[in-house]
């Protein structure tokens, strides 16, 4: 197995027994990435010479006995997550020159604990998106099979990973962005409750879904990030002052049995590919035959889901994206006067989907229409969030699909934006409701194309939702590995 390929597990153990150095984990991982950006363009910008040097630190500190489990394994991030002193885009032309002067909570944590920052990741343009075809530096390819696309909006962090570019990844998710490309690339993605990790030094898009989460190659390596991430953070009123369970550690102990609930409604969705649909059910199957309870629930207004989504988010976009104007932030458009500074700058600054995000927004904040669409949208947000508390009083966790379909062409379907926006069907229930969800890769299509589960707990039930995903890669072996 070459270094770029190992876990964080097996790479702190390497370091840790003086098997290789920092330096070489890191330049496996730069030579990867060099040999396969042109195809891949996970990255929009390589730390190269700060990888090194932090590289040659981490071996220091491993040296010194100060080692954490962190320490010396080479890391991505995506590109709409700020760190401090580095290019931070957010895949849009308006930040191309941004260098971010402050960095997120979430990736302080990590980088105190002697980490390798390799890059940032392409990602949709400030995650609006599915697909990775929204940012402005191009599309992701996928690591399975070129011609597809890489899932979004993380689709940089999951490709790299799945690529073994890197050894792990940080990204968000506002509405499905971790879990979708984790699923198409074949990894393991966290979108945590809302509020358990800090969005401090996030790009905000819609601040009341946005997640900061991780990315691996295993359940066992995003649990130990978690432990770092996760916590209160006096920048972000909305963090949580509960105390971080020792996730790894759960996942250790003989593993429990639960009682699973699947949504009728999802699984009897139109659309839903015959491929995906078996996989899940087989592993489902499996789940029973070792002991897990399955029983069927329903979640009524989740058909509204994406409706709530597509009008509460935009709203909150349209705010939040008032800042890149290029007068307060963001590169300056030449122009004779300030109605065209404005317009030129976000004009060029901004692709397609991100100005079609602004325009819903304002209209449905808009004097006349608020109450008709923001307001109704807050309030079947709300019972949607009902759904989901009646569900988990019978059940422990929900298991359904993360997609509809594997991963699609690179083309197919960027013009077709309500397809994009129906692609979130499993993705933006969790999202409106605040709650956990795991994407585990549970098997291959006929075509290779990697299958993704996910696993939905209550607020702040990672510890389950991890639990149960690490009994699907671990005691159900059958999957298919990266
Ligand atoms: N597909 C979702 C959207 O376009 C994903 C957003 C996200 O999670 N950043 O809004």
């Amino acid at each position: 197995m070459k270094l770029n390929q190992l876990t964080i597990v097996q790479a702190h153990e390497g370091l840790k027994n003086g098997d290789f150095s920092s330096v070489d984990l890191t330049q496996a991982c730069l030579k990867r990435i060099k040999e396969r950006n042109e195809i891949i363009n996970a990255f929009i910008t390589v730390t190269e010479d700060l990888a090194l040097e932090e590289a040659k630190k981490a071996d220091k500190m491993i040296e010194d006995g100060k080692q954490q489990m962190l320490t010396g394994i080479p890391f991505s991030v995506k590109d709409a997550i700020c760190v401090k002193g580095v290019r931070s885009t957010g895949s849009a032309k308006i930040l191309d020159n941004y260098i971010a002067p402050y960095e997120a909570t979430v990736i302080t944590k990590i980088r105190r604990q002697g980490t390798v920052l390799l890059g940032k990741t392409n990602c949709d343009a400030f995650g609006h998106g599915a697909s990775n075809e929204n940012s402005m530096y191009g599309p992701v390819r996928n690591p399975h099979d070129e011609s597809k696309v890489a899932g979004g909006s993380s689709g940089g962090a999951a490709a790299a990973l799945a690529d073994h570019q890197c050894i792990f990844s940080i990204a968000e998710d506002t509405g499905g962005s971790i879990r979708y490309p984790a699923s198409f690339c074949g990894v393991v993605g966290l979108r945590p409750s809302y509020g358990r990790n800090s969005r401090y030094g996030i790009m905000p898009m819609a601040s009341s879904f946005d997640t900061v989460g991780p990315m691996a190659k295993t359940v066992e390596d995003v649990a130990i990030l978690m432990e770092i991430m996760a916590g209160e953070d006096a920048m972000d009123a909305t963090t949580v002052p509960d105390v971080v369970p020792e996730y790894s550690q759960k996942l250790k102990v003989k593993s429990q049995k639960f009682k699973i609930g699947i949504p009728k409604e999802y699984m009897e969705l139109e659309g839903l590919d015959t491929e995906v649909k078996d996989k899940i059910e087989i592993k489902i199957k499996e789940l029973e035959n070792i002991g897990h309870e399955i029983v069927e629930v329903s979640l009524p207004h989740t058909k509204y889901a994406i409706p709530v989504y597509y009008i509460a988010v935009p709203s909150e976009d349209s705010s939040n994206l008032g800042r890149l104007d290029g007068i307060r932030y963001g590169a300056q458009a030449d122009a004779d006067n300030l109605y065209d500074v404005y317009a030129k700058s976000r004009g060029q600054g901004f692709p397609e989907e991100v100005k079609r995000r602004i325009m819903i927004g304002t209209y449905a904040l808009s004097a006349g229409y608020y109450d008709a669409y923001y307001r109704k949208a807050q309030k079947v947000r709300t019972l949607i969030i009902q759904d989901f508390e009646q569900a988990f009083e019978q059940v422990d966790l929900l298991v359904t699909p993360t997609s509809p379909f594997p991963a699609f062409n690179l083309d197919e379907k960027k013009d077709d934006v309500l397809a994009m926006y129906l692609a979130d069907v499993f993705m933006s229930p969790a999202a409106v409701a605040g709650i956990p969800g795991l994407s585990v890769p549970v098997g291959e299509t006929k075509a290779g194309l990697p299958v993704g589960m996910q696993i939905m707990g209550p607020r702040l039930g990672e510890i389950n939702v991890l639990s149960l995903g690490h009994t699907i890669r671990i005691v159900l072996k059958n999957y298919s590995e990266i």
